[in-house]
């Protein structure tokens, strides 16, 4: 592990001044001939993995893309990228790419089609089953990895030109907890940071969040801080980050909302709250000061394992420094609790007045390269933009700005993922449509939704670069799409940055964007003409900012594509106004005036009891299992950085847990061990790392590999529908050899 922790680092590489000369000459001529590759030239693209959105130039020779560089000037990543972004290009080449349609046969094996063939079948198989079962028994499941010009596409063909009704992304996997959080809290799904935030921080507390591998150029901007920044990590597990912070607090699983409430506590009881601005930009604050009077030192020393000292030291650190920043990702978003969790933090960024100043705020870190254009632009869990499909008011506006008839617009909301998986075990959903996502290897207890895919559902359609995903295989028909580096359109990182891709090269065979093929699908499915106006993605890109006028993320002021390179990208909201008056500001957060986005122009506190995890180890399984990122050179389910011989230099190719050495001993485990490890609803080998990184009574699997989610428990948070990945009961045990 040490070993792959330094090679990750090796490859944070900066690139040199020859990649900014070269950029700007690909600048031009695109400006030039914007719509036809250039050969020799570059292109650039914000990176297609994560949320950071580093800006990389794509370099092409003779109509092939032949290598990457990192943007110098862009504001995000200021030249640097990490192992995956270095690696984009690999999955292009891949053997297993989807270059033709393909259809399954009786016997189960596929055959080759054409678009014709396939966009048929397509029409056919869905038309008829909603004739017969209602516009409700079809769904589909997309993802934070398309553009939002397809994620728009997408949501308007099928809920306004098909009559669908359920439809949502693989960011309820990753995501929905801090959107719900933020809606309730500060009345929209609106994260108020720049990235200079992570540069002027006094004290940055990560929770939940290993930056140092899953978002490495983050980390980067963390280590420019010029303030020697407390860096102080809340995790059960001392991930690399831990080991690079000043503090880290190793609380027991799923402890993380206890612990929250309890400095909350101390924060009121010392007299260390921030008044002017609570008085001024809060409400709730006399209800949440008598909630937390529970969560005592005493209660929080129990509940999280951690020493009451430090507990208080943690809390002494929250008041003394001036500028507090508190960052989250899947470790509070993926549980039980993530929304209350995620908004346990929001309070205490609220109480001590850390939020809408230079290194400040209560910031959630996307994991997707677009998950924050599926929440605006996906028109899943919300209509465009934020707005609400049960409030007419919203609907006619839509209906207006799109020139089509109210009644075209879904007066209900969408079942959730895990409802719409629900729908297809108790048979109401029939027909699904996967797109650019992997479920039989991502989703929560795994082997019961396959099982499910194979037997309860009439058609699935699976629509991805790559025809052997495990979901793909299990497939009615498959459709072969391009991937990033092959298409054009714009994505949103973590910060609300938009920032643009630009092809680099053609897909493949007869695989097409995914713009191209819900365009193909409107025509074949008869409802083209609804759609004629979206003939491009800049065409569909000029629809999203009429679609965001005069809501919280107006984008009105973005003149174009070329405006967005020009600029570095532009945060949300840019409207019209500020357009007139200046350029925009590379760094912009919210908040600065103290106003939220509740008609009361405050903040809520929100807060709940703490419920005990749904399953806790007990003395058949008397371990806790954490999943969570292995290194920086995966990705996921692999499906991508598996197809770089590089990348999989980088990390293990097979499943390893991270046990502690005091656990190891008492099993008679040593290290690289194999070892079964075992849930209550199934059980897989990996090979053992005796490692100090977990504590007793712990181990870590990364989540990368296809086997572990056979292991998770599927529970969910109640309020965003997020499966809780994090924390479930496991037995493991020396494997015996034969
Ligand atoms: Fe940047 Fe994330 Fe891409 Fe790495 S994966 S280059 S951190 S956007």
């Amino acid at each position: 592990m040490k070993l792959t922790r330094k090679l990750n680092d090796l490859w944070i590489q900066r690139s040199g001044p020859l990649t900014e000369e070269l950029r700007l000459t690909s600048l031009s001529e695109s400006v030039l001939s914007p719509k036809r590759l250039q050969p020799d030239k570059i292109q650039t693209a914000i990176c297609g993995y994560c949320s950071t959105g580093c800006q990389l130039n794509l370099h092409t020779k003779s109509g092939k893309a032949v290598n990457i560089t990192a943007a110098s000037k862009y504001p995000v990543n200021q030249g640097a990228a990490c192992p995956k972004g270095w690696e984009a290009l690999a999955p292009l080449s891949a053997p297993d790419r989807g270059i033709h349609p393909l259809i399954k046969q009786p016997n189960g094996e596929f055959r080759k089609a054409d678009w014709d063939e396939a966009l048929s079948l397509f029409c056919d198989r869905f038309q008829q089953i909603q004739s017969e079962f209602g516009n409700e028994s079809v769904a589909w499941i997309g993802t934070g990895q398309i553009t939002n010009e397809e994620l728009a596409l997408l949501g308007a063909l099928t809920k306004f030109g098909m009559n669908w009704v359920h439809g949502d992304g693989n960011t309820r996997q990753c995501m929905a907890s801090a959107v719900t959080a933020y809606k309730q809290s500060f009345g929209f799904d609106a994260p108020g940071y720049t990235y200079a935030d992570f540069e002027a921080s006094d004290a940055l507390v990560f929770i939940g969040a290993n930056p140092c591998i899953a978002h490495p150029i983050l980390w980067q901007r963390v280590m420019q801080n010029p303030n020697r920044p407390d860096i102080i990590v809340i995790d059960p597990r001392k991930t690399e980050t831990a080991e690079a912070g000043t503090f880290h607090l190793p609380i027991l699983p799923k402890s993380d909302l206890y612990l929250l409430y309890a400095v909350a506590r101390i924060i009121i009881q010392n007299d260390w709250v921030d008044k002017r601005f609570v008085e001024r930009s809060t409400q709730g604050f006399e209800q949440f000061s008598k909630f937390v009077e529970s969560f005592t030192l005493e209660g929080a020393a129990r509940e999280t394992g951690l020493t009451e000292s430090s507990i208080m030291n943690l809390a002494v650190r929250i008041h003394e420094k001036k500028a507090v920043s508190f960052w989250w990702t899947m470790g509070v978003n993926q549980g039980y609790q993530g929304t209350r969790t995620a908004q346990a933090i929001i309070n205490l960024a609220l109480l001590t007045g850390n939020i809408g100043r230079p290194g400040t705020g209560a910031n959630s870190i996307t994991g997707q390269c677009n998950a924050m254009g599926s929440r605006l632009f996906s028109n899943t869990s919300s209509l465009f933009c934020g707005r609400d499909f049960t409030n007419s008011l919203h609907r006619a506006e839509v209906a207006d700005t799109l020139s089509i008839p109210e009644s075209a617009i879904p007066s209900k909301n969408s079942l959730a993922y895990d409802e719409i998986l629900e729908g297809v075990e108790n048979g109401d959903i029939k027909g699904l449509w996967i797109i650019a996502t992997n479920p039989s290897h991502s989703w929560i207890h795994r082997h019961h939704w396959t099982k499910m895919l194979r037997s309860k559902l009439k058609f699935l359609v699976v629509q991805d670069m790559f025809h052997s995903t495990e979901t793909a295989l299990e497939a009615d028909l498959f459709l072969p799409a391009a991937g990033w580096g092959e298409k054009s359109g714009t994505f949103i990182n973590s910060e609300r940055r938009v920032g643009v891709i630009r092809p680099a090269v053609e897909p493949p065979g007869l695989a097409k964007s995914d713009f191209d093929i819900f365009k193909a699908i409107s025509h074949q499915w008869g409802c083209g003409e609804m759609f004629d106006t979206w003939s491009d993605p800049e065409s569909a890109f000029q629809i999203l900012k009429k679609l965001s006028k005069g809501t919280p993320c107006d984008i009105t002021g973005i003149k174009d594509y070329f405006m967005l390179e020009d600029s570095g990208g532009i945060q949300w909201p840019w409207n019209e106004a500020q357009s007139c008056e200046s350029n925009p500001n590379p760094e912009r957060r919210l908040y600065e005036d103290g106003s939220f986005f509740h008609e009361s122009g405050k903040a809520k506190f929100v807060f709940e009891n703490v419920q005990s995890p749904p399953e806790q180890p007990d003395d058949s399984f008397p371990f806790w299992l954490i999943t969570g990122r292995g290194s920086s050179a995966q990705w996921h389910t692999q499906t991508r950085t598996g197809k770089s011989e590089i990348l999989k230099q980088m990390a293990p190719n097979f499943p390893y847990v991270e046990i502690s050495p005091k656990d190891a001993a008492n099993l008679n485990i040593r290290h690289k061990d194999q070892v079964s490890i075992e849930s209550r609803r199934g059980s897989m080998t990996a090979m053992a790392s005796v490692i100090g990184t977990v504590q007793q009574g712990q181990v870590f699997l990364p989540m990368h590999y296809v086997e572990v989610n056979l292991l998770t428990h599927p529970s969910f948070d109640t309020y965003s529908h997020q499966p809780s990945y994090k924390a479930c009961a496991v037995k493991i045990s020396l494997r015996k050899t034969s």
